[in-house]
């Protein structure tokens, strides 16, 4: 990566790899190569293990990126027969060791210095076009350099998952309970099966046909405990055709209004001003939950399909719902989706769609930020300050980044949106890096609604236990549903109690693969993890001193829930969080019944701080703001406000005036003072001056390294190894924290220790340290080391 980045130049470093007998392992190995003498020319075909005899030689070349964890490219031979077709974007299939892999050609080159014996040739060209273009593979590129990975690992995450395969499947299996399967099995298998327990009752809960493939990995299952369903006959397992995105349901239309309001009418004249000129912009545009932003991306987008161009839409994939594609749909016709719960079949047809012009917007969540959209003339990032546009796994880029560097190449304007935005964005703002739009105020002309913090240490509960609805939000909440208005309630946390805890020996019941207390969900009587998802009968005796004392201890939705029921028993009350809302459909389902008004409370967890919109809720009430506070996270705080000013912004929308209870036993901290006051510049200053003083992002970036594996001491060494390697070459003002435990320090029975490298301000050498941690992980094949540039959560 250092090689490519350093010289900037327009073909590739691609490392001459004559053909594939190199496996990944003795690329990265110390050079053998060097050691032994080269074999005599004469000698005929080489050993698969022998050196290489390098040479410059002239001819037909493509450098190759395959999906292998190593920052360079392979050099493939062109027969003369694949010569026009194999053009840069275009995907091949080339031999690499003893297998055949589909990679994306980045470059041609008529002169390779490599093994001309030991080249191999490319196999078959797999496309007619490229499938990717040039600024995006300019993209994905800058996104090995970035985020540590190969070229090739970053075409992979762009790239439909069909298309990483030479012959693109269009079936996919799914997965339903057996007609009249029920409870009776359910019981035969609840002690001694708990993963087909686990499968099988969700089965029976969704009641129809789902794509397993995305059910297995939701519970954290493997294929195993379907296949043993599948034949005690109590499972379907079948081959279809598509499965819906559920994305096309009926939709309101949004209203296109008349007139504009006056920051409004300024923000698209900003906006579209570079548009016209084709010219790259980067703009923060800030407003306040309903001062209209969505309608301000609408206008710029017909202003650029006016001008022959084309648009990405991100928003968080909890946003994606067929109420916010309705409103682009009704806009703009033919609208492309794109999220991670599509079939690949499904994801390739709106590729070419795309690809075709025949669609030439897009809505999606993180990686339609890669969509193939013709003459991209504006991206949109709504939420930005969402840590899910952040992916999880290698490589983890950011779609915030990844979007501003796309219109950086594409000549485009990228617009993040957001009531609350992230310090990185408000930083970049105020140092000139985004233009900042402001929206002060919302469309309806309605103040903002009234915030109270009620400290809950000054209040009791009836039995003793935690206070679940203090004396102020029981008022509220009566009197709103004596008016016949809404309310919702909004706690951080699923299940019923956290923790089962011991009173005897104040121990707290624990999963036996993960460092996380259980959590007690009382509708299915069983102890889950949130972790690993695996679960159990809650055990009557403590686990660890036999007492039979164990108790149930803080608070989770179900347990709000009933706490509700109680409250206003004529109340018509839905709860909805992961563990109800199994499918998209409910999801929507339980918020059009709102929306018609024939629910009075929502009871859920951040699902339902997201966009909703709904005129009669007057009451929201935050149970606990304090599970977002102390997690051990430098973001802890921003994450606080972001998520207070999100649930405050679901009140008072239409005409009635909203209230607006936050529960917190600190309410004195500087993230819930600001919320109450609607007072973002004044906490994001104090929290930018804090950034600052400690280095942390904006005011520097980290790196975060984990180590992880079944056996403790092989994570243990390595981590030591590792650091004390980065540490020899440690430049100041670079600094390595750790190694130390992860705060989770075992997840699915395998420890994880991080290390945590920091570079204050602008570091130039830190590209260098991550070039070494890179070249370190791709060496090392146990413990697993993965690297997150840039985390957005610890
Ligand atoms: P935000 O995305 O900032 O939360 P929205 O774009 O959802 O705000 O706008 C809030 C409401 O105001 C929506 O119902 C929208 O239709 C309406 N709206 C937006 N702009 C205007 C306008 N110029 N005139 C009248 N209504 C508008
Ligand atoms: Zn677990």
């Amino acid at each position: 990566m250092a090689a490519r980045s350093s010289s900037g130049e327009e073909t590739p470093r691609a490392r001459a790899v004559t053909g594939s007998l190199f496996g990944a392992e003795e690329l990265a190995a110390k050079p053998k190569t060097t050691a032994k003498p080269n074999p005599p020319r004469a000698e005929p075909a080489p050993p698969k293990r022998a050196p290489a005899t390098v040479e410059t030689v002239r001819g037909r070349f493509a450098h190759v990126a395959l999906d292998r964890p190593l920052s360079c490219e392979f050099t493939y031979g062109v027969p003369a027969e694949l010569d026009r077709e194999t053009q840069p974007g275009v995907r091949v299939a080339v031999p690499f060791g003893p297998r055949r892999e589909v990679g994306v050609v980045v470059a041609r080159a008529n002169e390779a210095t490599l093994d001309p014996r030991r080249t191999k040739d490319v196999l078959k060209v797999l496309d007619s076009e490229p499938v990717v273009d040039a600024s995006l593979l300019e993209l994905t590129r800058w996104m090995a350099e970035r985020y540590a990975c190969s070229w090739g690992q970053a075409l992979t995450a762009l790239l439909p998952a069909a298309l990483k395969r030479e012959t693109a499947g269009r079936l996919v299996n799914t997965i339903r309970a057996t007609p009249g399967i029920g409870a009776p099995e359910l019981l035969e298998i609840e002690e001694t099966y708990e993963k087909q327990h686990r499968l099988l009752r969700t089965l029976i809960e969704l009641g129809e046909p789902v794509e397993l493939r995305e059910l297995l990995q939701r519970l954290n299952l493997s294929d195993a405990p379907a296949r043993s369903l599948e034949r005690r006959g109590w499972v379907l397992i079948e081959k279809i055709a598509v499965v819906s995105d559920g994305l096309d349901g009926p939709s309101t239309p949004r209203e296109r209004p008349e007139t504009l309001t006056g920051p409004q009418l300024a923000a698209i004249t900003a906006l579209t001003a570079p548009l016209e000129e084709r010219r790259a912009a980067g703009f923060l545009l800030q407003g306040v939950t309903g001062s209209g932003k969505t309608e301000v991306y609408l206008r710029l987008i017909e202003r650029a399909i006016e001008l022959g161009r084309g648009a990405i839409v991100l928003v968080p994939e909890i946003a994606l719902t067929p109420q916010t594609v309705g409103w682009f749909r009704s806009r703009f016709g033919d609208v492309a989706v794109l999220h991670s719960r599509m079939t690949d079949g499904q994801r390739v047809a709106a590729w070419r769609r795309l690809r075709r012009g025949e669609a030439r917007v897009v809505v999606g969540a993180r990686s339609a930020v890669f969509a193939p959209v013709p003459d991209l003339g504006v991206i949109v990032v709504d939420e930005e300050h969402e840590p899910s546009f952040k992916q999880g796994t290698s490589p983890r880029y950011h779609a915030r980044e990844v979007a501003l560097r796309r219109a950086e190449l594409s000549n485009a304007v990228c617009v993040l949106g957001s009531a609350t935005p992230s310090l990185e964005s408000w930083s970049a703002a105020r140092a000139g890096r985004l233009t900042r739009l402001l929206l002060p105020e919302r469309v309806s002309g309605n103040p903002m609604p009234r915030i109270g913090v009620v400290d809950l240490r000054g209040e009791k509960a009836e039995g003793g236990g935690p206070v679940l609805f203090s004396n102020r939000l029981r008022v509220l909440l009566k009197a709103a549903h004596e008016r016949g208005e809404q309310a919702i309630l909004f706690l951080n946390r699923r299940g019923f109690a956290p923790v089962l805890w011991c009173r005897a020996c104040s121990r707290t019941v624990g999963c036996k693969h993960c460092d996380v207390a259980l959590t007690f969900h009382r509708r299915i009587g069983r102890a889950v993890c949130h972790t690993c998802c695996e679960e159990q009968v809650p055990p009557r005796a403590c686990p660890t001193c036999s007492a039979p004392a164990l108790r149930y201890m803080g608070l989770g939705s179900e347990r709000v829930e009933e706490a509700l029921r109680e409250l206003l028993p004529t109340a018509r009350v839905a709860r909805m969080d992961s563990d109800t809302m199994l499918r998209r459909e409910d999801y929507e389902t339980t918020l059009d019944a709102f929306g018609r008004g024939e629910l009075d409370v929502l009871v859920g967890t951040q699902m339902i701080a997201k966009g909703l919109d709904f005129p009669r809720v007057t009451v929201v009430g935050v149970v606990s703001a304090d599970s977002a506070l102390h997690l051990p996270d430098f973001r802890a705080a921003e994450r606080t406000f972001q998520l207070l000013s999100q649930v405050a912004g679901r009140a008072g929308r239409g005409t009635l005036r909203g209230e607006i209870v936050v529960q917190t036993l600190t309410p004195d901290h500087p993230a819930i003072r600001s919320a109450a006051a609607h007072d973002y510049e004044g906490f994001a200053a104090r929290e930018d001056a804090l950034r600052a003083e400690l280095g942390y992002p904006p005011h520097g970036r980290l790196v975060r390294v984990v180590i992880e594996d079944a056996e403790e001491e092989r994570v243990m060494t390595t981590a030591a190894r590792l650091a004390g390697e980065l540490r020899e070459k440690l430049e100041a003002p670079l600094q390595l924290l750790g190694p130390a435990p992860a705060p989770l320090a075992r997840v699915r029975g395998r420890h994880r220790h991080h290390l945590l490298l920091k570079a204050p301000g602008e570091a130039p050498a830190l590209a260098a340290a991550i070039e070494q941690i890179a070249t370190f992980a791709a060496q090392t094949a146990r413990p697993r080391v993965t690297i997150d540039v840039d985390p957005v959560s610890m």
